[in-house]
């Protein structure tokens, strides 16, 4: 379908494509196997500008939105999930300071950023707090000019690779989620140290790691905008990036409907291509449906989204839950295709269904989506009955 993208959108994603056809499906079964990290191909983005895809242009970048980013992260997708999450994982990182940082911290750190000079990271998720993420224990104490950190957070993509974290911790536990804060904290600092790299079922490229804080000094200007703002960044960071998941999950079940059907075309059973049966013909057709129907939602939410309204939540959480939802199932059926080769690792829609499966779990999971997506309705509800 014609999504009637300007030249400069068609650039971006033309960009992306060559990254991932020539540097990416070369080396995706490699990386994933060694649980590598795609330092390589990160430069090769750096140097072909897609960092810089959603930074303003006054920090280096090239200025666009949340519908550019959403183009160059299905395309790098479409080549391997694992290095797409690792360079869409600097966005996320770069999110809270784009939105929330003073004139001189986006000064500092996104030039940076927007070159791929630097990576970033986004940190809030501990052991013992995931969806509840008011319940993080990780603390950061004013001692003079200087905030000193305490704690561990889990799970954190690019964790130990990027060079700038936005963190959430909390500065006043006494006020529960209001007494969360945001910092900036860079790699090298005294007392931040990276502890368990994790053994993944899927994007096993992606680096997800462990930050641990032990009596860590930063300079109190390190902190995003006011304390106890910490949940309401979070919250805008992720009404900007989840439609970004949602461009990983077309990119990721366009791939495996490509391969599928170049598969259905070749494979020969009864002395005929299995394409032929209508059996598989119908399940092909419902999964080209499923992803261009993701698509068209991702699309209109992203381009809604940078309209900058005032609220996008609901919406935006709609792109997550929807779009990771069709990559699971057209992954899963893509492997059903492929019959058993489908489930051997030499047939790359295997290490598809296992990438998968993080989207429905990550930046909130779809049960949470839906949590906020109810809520919002329910709200939204009630409040034209009052009008
Ligand atoms: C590979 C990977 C990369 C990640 N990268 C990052 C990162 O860069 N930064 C970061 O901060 N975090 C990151 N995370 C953490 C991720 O965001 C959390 O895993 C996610 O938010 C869910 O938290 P949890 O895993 O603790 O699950 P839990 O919160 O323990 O949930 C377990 C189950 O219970 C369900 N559940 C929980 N509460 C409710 C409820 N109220 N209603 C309905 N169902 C509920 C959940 O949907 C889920 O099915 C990453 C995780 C992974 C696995």
């Amino acid at each position: 379908m014609d999504y009637f993208l300007t030249e400069e959108q068609k650039m971006i994603q033309d960009l992306a494509r060559k990254v991932a056809q020539e540097k990416v499906i070369p080396v995706r079964e490699e990386l994933d196997e060694k649980e590598e990290f795609p330092t390589e191909i990160m430069k090769v983005c750096a140097d072909a500008g897609l960092f810089g895809v959603c930074i303003p242009e006054e920090y280096g970048g090239f200025g666009g939105g949340v519908f550019e980013n959403c183009l160059a992260v299905e395309e790098m997708t479409k080549g391997c999930l694992g290095v797409a999450v690792s360079y869409a994982g600097s966005s996320l990182g770069a999110y809270p300071i784009m939105v929330y940082g003073s004139e001189d911290q986006k000064r500092k750190y996104l030039p940076d950023i927007a070159t791929g000079k630097r990576l970033a990271a986004f940190g809030l998720t501990e052991a013992n707090a995931g969806s509840d993420a008011g319940a993080i224990q990780t603390t950061a104490v004013l001692d003079g000019d200087e905030y000193v950190l305490n704690g561990t957070k889990q799970w954190i993509t690019n964790g130990g690779e990027a060079e700038i974290y936005s963190i959430i911790v909390m500065t006043d536990k006494s006020r529960g989620p209001r007494g969360a804060s945001a910092f900036i904290v860079e790699k090298d600092t005294p007392g931040f140290s990276f502890g368990k790299k994790e053994k993944k079922m899927g994007i096993r490229a992606s680096a997800t790691r462990e930050l641990v804080f032990q009596d860590c000094r930063i300079p109190k200007e390190n902190m995003i905008s006011r304390p106890g703002m910490g949940f309401i960044i979070t919250m805008k960071t992720f009404d900007k990036t989840r439609p970004g998941v949602g461009a990983h999950g077309v990119g990721l079940a366009q791939a495996a409907l490509d391969e599928a059907v170049r598969y259905a075309r070749e494979r020969e059973q009864f002395g005929r291509k299995i394409i032929s049966f209508q059996a598989v013909q119908h399940m092909l057709a419902d999964m080209a449906t499923s992803v261009e129907a993701a698509r068209a939602l991702v699309y209109a939410v992203a381009r809604f989204v940078d309209t900058n309204p005032k609220d996008y939540s609901k919406v935006s959480g709609m792109a997550k839950v929807f779009a990771s939802d069709v990559a699971m199932k057209v992954t899963t059926d893509a492997v059903q295709v492929f019959g058993g080769y489908g489930y051997m690792r030499e047939y790359p829609v295997e290490k598809m269904m296992r990438d998968a499966k993080i989207l429905q779990i990550f930046e909130g999971t779809n049960q949470i989506q839906r949590n906020v997506i109810g809520l919002k309705l329910s709200n939204e509800y009630a409040s034209r009955r009052r009008s």
